[in-house]
C-alpha cells in the first residue's frame, strides 16, 4: 500500500475554507478530513465527533501530556489539536488526509511531515472578508474588527505555504485545490510503486 498525501489547508476565518473542504470531501472518497480536538464550545448545529471532538481543558491537557497530539495551538482563546491517530491510520491505509488547521499548527506539521503539502486560501479583498464575517450573525462591530485583525495576522504567514489560492469565485478555488491534490497523486515515486507491475510489463 502506498501511503497517502498529507494536505494542510489554512485560511483566515471568512475566507471560505470550510465550504471548500466540504465540497472536496463530498466528491472524493479517497480524501479524509482529520477531525481535531478542541476546548471551544460547539456552535449550533455542530456535532461531537463530526465537526470536532469537543473536550474540556482537563482532557485536552491530559492528551497533550500523553503526547497524543502531533500538533496543537491556541486560537481565539481555545485549544485545538490534531491527534496522531486521526492522521496516521488513514495515511497508512492509502488515503489522502486534509488538516484544516491554523498557521501555527501548519508550522508544527511541516517539521514532522516534511512532505506535507500546504495550501493557503485567501479572500479576494479585505472588504469581502469583512462582509463574509458580518453576514455570519449579529456580531458587534467590535467583534468583527477583532476578527479582521486576527485574519490579517493569520494572512501574514501566507509565504510559508506551498500553494496559495484566492477564493473570489468558489468554483475556481475548488478547481485550484482539486488540481493541487490531483498533481500530487501523480508524483512519479508513488506512481512507480502503485503501477510497478504495469511498468515492469511495459519496460
Ligand atoms: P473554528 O473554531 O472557527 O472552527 O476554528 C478556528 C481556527 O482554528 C481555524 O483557523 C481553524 O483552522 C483552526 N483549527 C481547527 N482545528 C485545528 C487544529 O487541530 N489545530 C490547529 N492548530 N488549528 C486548528
Amino acid at each position: 500500500m502506498v501511503p497517502g498525501n498529507l494536505f494542510i489547508i489554512t485560511a483566515a476565518s471568512g475566507a471560505g475554507k470550510t465550504s471548500l473542504i466540504k465540497a472536496l470531501l463530498a466528491e472524493d472518497t479517497h480524501l479524509k478530513l482529520s477531525i481535531s480536538h478542541t476546548t471551544r464550545k460547539p456552535r449550533p448545529g455542530e456535532q461531537n465527533g463530526v465537526d470536532y471532538h469537543f473536550v474540556d481543558d482537563a482532557m485536552f491537557l491530559q492528551m497533550l501530556g500523553e503526547a497524543k497530539f502531533l500538533e496543537s495551538a491556541e486560537v481565539h482563546g481555545a485549544r485545538y489539536g490534531t491527534s496522531q491517530s486521526a492522521v496516521d491510520a488513514p495515511l497508512q491505509a492509502g488515503h489522502d488526509v486534509i488538516l484544516e488547521i491554523d498557521w501555527q499548527g501548519a508550522a508544527q506539521v511541516r517539521q514532522l511531515y516534511p512532505n506535507a503539502i500546504s495550501i493557503f486560501v485567501l479572500p479576494p479583498s479585505i472588504e469581502t472578508l469583512e462582509q463574509r464575517l458580518n453576514s455570519r450573525g449579529q456580531d458587534s462591530q467590535e467583534t468583527i474588527s477583532k476578527r479582521v485583525a486576527a485574519a490579517r495576522a493569520e494572512m501574514r504567514h501566507v509565504s510559508e505555504f506551498d500553494y496559495v489560492t484566492i477564493n473570489n469565485y468558489f468554483d475556481v478555488a475548488l478547481q485550484d485545490i482539486r488540481a493541487i491534490i490531483r498533481a500530487h497523486r501523480l508524483v512519479g515515486a508513488a506512481q512507480l510503486q502503485r503501477y510497478a507491475s504495469l511498468i515492469q510489463a511495459l519496460t
